[in-house]
């Protein structure tokens, strides 16, 4: 599939664009450097946003009242109200996010792992939570909000890259206005959605299907609660592996015995994470292609995101079949 939309991610500024941190410093990430030409980036430093400077004295997160505060403890400020302001204004503003990649541990960015100490001087941190900023973005936004640390991770990129770039796709759906549309969208997701969630595919079916003859609005508005619904978990392991297998099973009777045998090798490597699953589907792919199966060849199982965000996995394709060799 050509012609990608560009979908919008919002990113903690420090993040490969300035050097905004308490410290005066930026953070390097390799994977927003790669999907840098493929996205558009809505840039956000909310300690900044809300009037304090770079460099400035860092912040920490503290428990006081059973309640979640920002504070300074250099100065003695409590800047939790602000936070707050500016997180609630910024996020009504901007509804059309596909995707959002803040800063890890950080008191404010941070999604999870933040340090949540018992004071603001001379305490030891009691547990791990959310940042102010992060906290309010994960309840307002449907989209997927990840982390630059977890984003490291190869099966995380994959479910990031899938969702941000199938909400983009939806936007486009919307546009057009048009029933047919929507189902020709739900038709090229099958598979895709069958590997997230059954259940909501069976569902997202009867809404595109529109058996009660409902505004067009009504029921673009439906499916994409639903569509959002799919992304908020990672597909498992094992409904991934039963899409594969069924799709094989569409190909494997023209297949010789040591390109089944091969095939079944990489499924077990990535049922033991050791490899993407694009190094798996693409594999898949090249038989579909052969075989000329036209329904499987448009399903956007097979490439979720641009064909350019895989080229190392790509290589690692070569590698296994060098192995195989
Ligand atoms: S983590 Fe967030 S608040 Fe801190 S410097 Fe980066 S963008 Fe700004």
């Amino acid at each position: 599939m050509d012609n990608w939309p560009k979908p919008l991610v919002l990113l903690s500024k420090c993040i490969e664009f300035d050097h905004c941190r308490y410290d005066g410093s930026m953070i390097s990430s390799d994977f927003v450097k790669k999907i840098k030409p493929f996205v558009d980036f809505q840039l956000v430093c909310p300690e900044v946003e809300i009037g304090l400077g770079i460099p400035r004295k860092s912040l920490r997160l503290i428990r006081k009242d059973k309640k979640k505060r920002l504070v300074q403890p250099a100065t003695d400020k409590d800047v939790t109200s602000e936070m707050m302001n500016f997180a609630e204004s910024f996020l009504s503003k901007r509804l059309r996010i596909h995707g959002a990649i803040l800063k890890s541990k950080s008191p404010s960015c941070g999604i999870k792992d933040v340090k949540l100490y018992a004071a603001n001087k001379n305490a030891a941190p009691v547990k791990r939570t959310s940042g102010l900023f992060g906290e309010i973005l994960l309840h307002s936004l449907p989209c997927v909000v990840e982390s630059e640390g977890r984003l490291r991770n190869k099966f995380i990129q994959e479910h990031f890259l899938a969702s941000i770039f199938t909400f983009a796709r939806f936007e486009r759906v919307k546009k057009k206005s048009s029933i047919a549309q929507l189902v020709l969208f739900h038709a090229e997701n099958k598979f895709l959605f069958m590997a997230y969630n059954q259940e909501l595919l069976r569902n997202m079916g009867r809404i595109a299907a529109n058996q009660g003859d409902q505004s067009i609005e009504t029921v673009l508005k439906e499916y994409e609660t639903y569509l959002y619904a799919v992304f908020k978990k990672p597909p498992s392991h094992s409904s991934t592996i039963n899409v594969l297998l069924h799709i094989f099973g569409f190909v494997s009777d023209n297949l010789s015995k040591s390109e089944k045998s091969f095939f079944m090798k990489l499924v077990d490597k990535y049922k033991h994470e050791k490899i993407p699953l694009t190094v798996l589907s693409n594999v898949l792919k090249s038989w579909v292609v052969r075989f000329g199966e036209p329904y499987l060849s448009t399903q956007t199982f097979f490439n979720p995101f641009p064909e350019d965000l895989l080229e190392e996995d790509l290589s690692m394709i070569a590698d296994q079949q060098r192995y195989w060799e």
